[in-house]
């Protein structure tokens, strides 16, 4: 039996001679160039790992460190605490409790401005509250950030979606905590759905930049239509759309993040500069859970009242 693949080389190796494809415009260069010939990328081949990069596709996995973290993070919360998952009909079947969701970080007026935990402007944004919440946010994210990803560049996708998930909990916290009743945003919000209307909003402004029109109206469309069953369904974080939106738009409108250039190092370094920060968010709400002893009810439901 032949087990060699002829296909499979060792991904981790580092390529030092021959061609690759430039990380940036995906030109045909030699690994040795120091500029890219096409684009004038610095350091187009990463110092031979280009092709290990480009192998993780598009988004260089963004999309599945997403998907997997979000089903992680989702089972993690359910099991935490067993006892209390939630849940009678359909739309709220599997719902971790309120609990594990603080644990791990949930947002919104009281996390931020009643406890001051501000880390959790991006940490919630890897937490669900059902199974159908995680379900219907990891189908957008899986489409919307591959074409992110082809239009901007696996960089600014991920720079992108971090800014948007914190400019939609900073919105719903905002309005959660200053808007009067009707306006009011969330108490405690969690869900990718900002980050994924910030994937719409940067969409938009890509439209706008390349001049693409259909691009530009599908995002439209699709941002009106989703902002819309928002409103009509209960216990939506409007806010959190709203805000994700807005911070994906601007922020895809800011030279170097904007779709003109293709990307470079810098990006990259941003974006890894936001994994780190997002790790940080998670860690951070879990450990400072743990110092306010948070598995205990009563003390927690003291904690809620003030
Ligand atoms: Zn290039």
């Amino acid at each position: 039996m032949n087990n060699q693949n002829p296909n499979t080389v060792n991904i981790f190796k580092r390529q030092t001679s021959g061609t690759c494809t430039c990380l940036s415009c995906h030109q045909l260069i030699s690994v040795t160039d120091q500029t890219c010939p096409n684009c004038q990328r610095k350091n187009p081949s990463l110092w031979g790992y280009s092709r290990t990069l480009r192998k993780l596709g598009v988004d260089f996995g963004f999309t599945k460190i997403i998907i997997w973290g979000c089903l992680l993070l989702y089972a993690a919360t359910l099991l935490v605490d067993i006892e209390h998952i939630q849940g009678g009909d359909i739309s709220n079947i599997l719902s971790p409790s309120i609990t594990s969701l603080w644990l791990f970080g949930a947002s919104g007026a009281t996390p931020v401005f009643q406890w001051g935990c501000w880390w959790t402007l991006l940490s919630a944004g890897w937490l669900h509250g059902s199974l159908l919440h995680v379900a219907f946010n990891m189908a957008w994210v899986s489409n919307l950030a591959l074409q992110v990803a082809t239009a901007f560049g696996a960089g600014r996708l991920v720079i992108i979606y971090t800014i948007a998930i914190i400019s939609g909990f900073l919105a719903s916290s905002l309005a959660g905590a200053f808007l009067p009743s009707p306006l009011q945003g969330a108490a405690t919000a969690i869900g990718a759905s900002g980050g994924i209307f910030g994937l719409l909003g940067a969409l938009v402004a890509y439209g706008q930049v390349t001049k693409n029109f259909t691009v530009k109206q599908e995002a439209w469309m699709l941002a009106i239509v989703m902002f819309v069953i928002g409103v009509i369904t209960p216990q939506v974080d409007n806010w959190g759309h709203f805000g994700g939106f807005v911070g994906g738009f601007l922020v895809s409108k800011i030279p170097g993040i904007s779709a003109q250039k293709p990307e470079g190092t810098a990006q990259m370094v941003l974006a890894i500069g936001c994994l780190v920060l997002t790790i940080f968010s998670l860690v951070t709400a879990i450990a400072h859970a743990y110092t306010l002893n948070f598995f205990d009810l009563p003390a927690l439901q003291m904690l809620h009242s003030h």
